[in-house]
């Protein structure tokens, strides 16, 4: 089994691994796409005292081999690895609160990751893709998850509008479902073509805040009433300041991304105390993983043209130097494993 090794600090190399046996409540994966982001992008830049790790937080396998207890896979499944599952022994999760636990152990961050041509893993840790979902859209389960756990604790509302700060990859996806949930996204970027993108998929209303005043704008779309929710998503290249503006007075606000992403989050709070705004930081995707399966079955988001490129397996420890180097250069960098 070969896999993309994080040695240390700004060193990444491909190793061999050997022939690893599979447990019996364990399934064995050919893998064959993942992503490369900042999670990969940070282990390598920072590395810490996690090193040496396999890095890959995010992929998608197909079930070559299962273990002798192993009766809900069978050859030829295609399965998304969960990125990240609770302890199960914390008073959290004794408690019935497995998403607020302290010791959850994270692929590619607490545990070797996916980044592998074979992965050997437990099968509770792996969601089953229906047919109707591929490898290329169901390693985006995460991210979709991702916007399903911000919507949900922002209690979007049908006809609420909800102005989303950054067509990054969480933006694109929070956008699409906003109006899966009946709501009216807002897309604010610095960026035309993410933009373009995004009136492709459906966001009808986009802003480009190099032309434009957003406040101005989301005055003139609300009918100045302005909006009642708003997303700010890390790695979109904007400030907080004056976002606060956007929004209604008690409106909701949801910072979203990871902490493992470089972002600016300074903003001055006196606004938001003025409006009486409640915050909420949202940087998990809580046990959204089936709604998200749902959603993608049911094309409520597409994550297909979320793709900004792709690349060959032995690339990867080059992908995760270029990322390293420029967070926001891709929307989704997708790895082909399968071509080696
Ligand atoms: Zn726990």
């Amino acid at each position: 089994m070969k896999a993309w090794k994080v040695t240390n600090e700004r060193s990444v190399e491909l190793v061999d691994m050997g022939a690893q046996p599979v447990a019996e409540n364990c399934v064995k994966l050919k893998m064959l796409t993942a992503l490369v982001d900042t999670h990969e992008s940070s282990l390598y830049k920072k590395g810490g005292n996690s090193l040496p790790l396999i890095a890959g937080r995010q992929g998608v396998g197909m079930v070559t081999e299962v273990g002798a207890n192993v009766t809900a896979f069978k050859r030829g499944d295609k399965v998304f690895i969960r990125p990240v599952s609770p302890c199960g022994k914390c008073s959290n999760c004794k408690n019935g609160r497995k998403s607020e636990c302290e010791h959850s152990y994270v692929y590619g961050k607490t545990e070797d990751g996916v980044l592998r041509d074979f992965i050997t893993v437990p099968q509770t840790d792996l969601i089953l893709l229906p047919q109707q979902v591929d490898e290329t859209e169901g390693v985006f389960i995460e991210q979709v998850a991702l916007a399903v756990e911000t919507l949900d604790r922002l209690k979007i509302e049908k006809g609420e509008h909800i102005v989303i700060l950054g067509a990054t990859l969480a933006g694109l996806i929070i956008a699409q479902a906003a109006i899966y949930y009946q709501a009216v996204p807002i897309l604010v970027d610095l960026r035309e073509d993410r933009l373009a993108l995004a009136e492709k998929l459906g966001i009808y209303y986009t802003i480009n805040a190099v032309e434009t005043d957003p406040v101005k704008k989301v005055f003139s779309i609300t009918c100045g009433k302005m909006a009642e929710t708003m997303v700010y998503t890390l790695l979109s290249g904007m400030t907080v300041r004056r976002s606060f503006e956007n929004l209604v007075r008690g409106g909701r606000v949801a910072f979203v991304g990871f902490d493992d992403m470089e972002a600016d989050l300074s903003a001055d709070l006196m606004p938001a105390l003025g409006k009486e705004l409640v915050i909420y930081m949202v940087s998990s995707a809580g046990d959204n993983y089936y709604s998200a399966v749902n959603m993608l079955v049911s094309s409520a988001v597409d994550v297909k043209s979320l793709v900004s490129s792709r690349i060959e397996f032995d690339k990867i420890g080059q992908a995760i130097a270029e990322v390293a180097d420029n967070e926001k250069k891709y929307i989704a960098l997708l790895v082909d494993a399968t071509k080696i």
